[in-house]
């Protein structure tokens, strides 16, 4: 079963660490951690591993502009912006705002990488949103086509067929780690924003006959949501690989109920754990993502889901740019 050929952009293999601290605070099982925050700078975090493939098909097609799209303070965004720019490649990001935004975080750093920045207004449903993005990114591949160009399009979050496999090639790392380590994880955690990572790390897990489980946590939305969303992105990789490996509700595990306010709002006691983390073991988690999965993960050790003698492995997949515009003159943080 071949997987798609890559580019290398990320700083591979990421760091695998115990955070004994938080282990000992939890009182529970081993927490570890793979930084894949540390996946480079500009084209730092999870993103840059399903783009090492989407660019690979984009070249492969003789495409010569990267079109995307996200919010405002897309990590995705940002990291397509900076992948273009070191690849000599155009780049178009359609980012939705609700008001002229500050020139902050991510933002800041797609207009240094010089994007061509197009924004859309809020639509009444996401639906309606989604089908505006689609529609926006279509007509600026007529832009460039009129000019005797190619876009290569990439949907919201990379998480298409081709992103997939951004993270089925994670697992097989964490597999070769593994063996230097001498243990195999029982629990593998990562957030789940768009699906991409969290179905990357289930197809891994089938390919490489990893026993542990693969847990997603939902920073939107819910499992209902995700469930067709991740097995749809599941059966467009099987596709692309030319194998009838079929995968079903079965195959995926979603820690529901951790949502909370939705899409990059925050609770206290998201922030509370964010403070905890950043004291306690020197390492900065960020509100819309990652300290949402901590926190969850959090919780489900605190309620018995993993418990004393089991080792888990948290993926914390970036979004540092994001913490200086979220958290900016928030007042539940100390300092403020
Ligand atoms: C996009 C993102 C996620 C979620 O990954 P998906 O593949 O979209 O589910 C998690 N953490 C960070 C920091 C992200 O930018």
């Amino acid at each position: 079963m071949p997987i798609p050929k890559r580019l290398a952009l990320a700083n591979l293999p990421t760091r695998i660490d115990p955070l004994p601290r938080m282990s000992k605070v939890l009182n529970g099982p081993e927490l570890w951690i793979k930084r894949d925050d540390q996946t480079g700078t500009e084209v730092s975090g999870n993103k840059v591993r399903k783009l090492e493939y989407a660019i690979q098909e984009a070249l492969d097609l003789g495409c010569d502009t990267l079109i995307t799209c996200g919010g405002i303070q897309s990590n995705h965004a940002r990291a397509t912006a900076a992948a273009a720019a070191q690849l000599g490649l155009g780049c178009s990001l359609v980012l939705n705002i609700a008001e002229q935004p500050p020139r902050q975080g991510n933002y800041l750093l797609d207009g240094l990488l010089d994007a061509d920045i197009r924004f859309l207004t809020p639509e009444a449903t996401p639906e309606l949103m989604q089908a505006k993005r689609v529609a926006t990114m279509e007509a600026i591949c007529g832009e460039l086509r009129a000019k005797g160009r190619k876009g290569y399009v990439i949907p919201l979050g990379a998480s298409n067929g081709i992103g997939v496999f951004g993270y089925a090639q994670a697992m097989k790392e964490i597999c070769r780690q593994e063996q230097e380590l001498g243990f195999q994880f029982d629990a593998i955690v990562c957030a789940v924003g768009s699906g991409g990572t969290y179905a990357g790390l289930v197809l891994g897990k089938r390919l490489e006959r990893h026993p542990g489980t693969v847990h997603g946590i939902p920073i939107a939305d819910d499992a209902a949501y995700f469930t067709p969303v991740i097995l749809g992105a599941l059966r467009e990789a099987a596709g692309i690989m030319g194998t009838s490996a079929a995968f079903g509700q079965e195959d995926l595990a979603l820690l529901d109920g951790y949502a909370g306010r939705g899409y990059a709002l925050s609770r206290p006691e998201e922030l509370e754990t964010i403070r905890l983390f950043a004291k306690t073991e020197g390492i900065i988690l960020d509100p819309v993502y990652t300290g949402k999965a901590m926190h969850g993960l959090l919780t489900e050790i605190r309620k018995g889901t993993f418990t004393a003698g089991q080792r888990v492995l948290f993926i914390h997949t970036g979004g540092l740019f994001g913490v200086f515009h979220f958290l900016a003159g928030d007042t539940m943080l100390p300092g403020a």
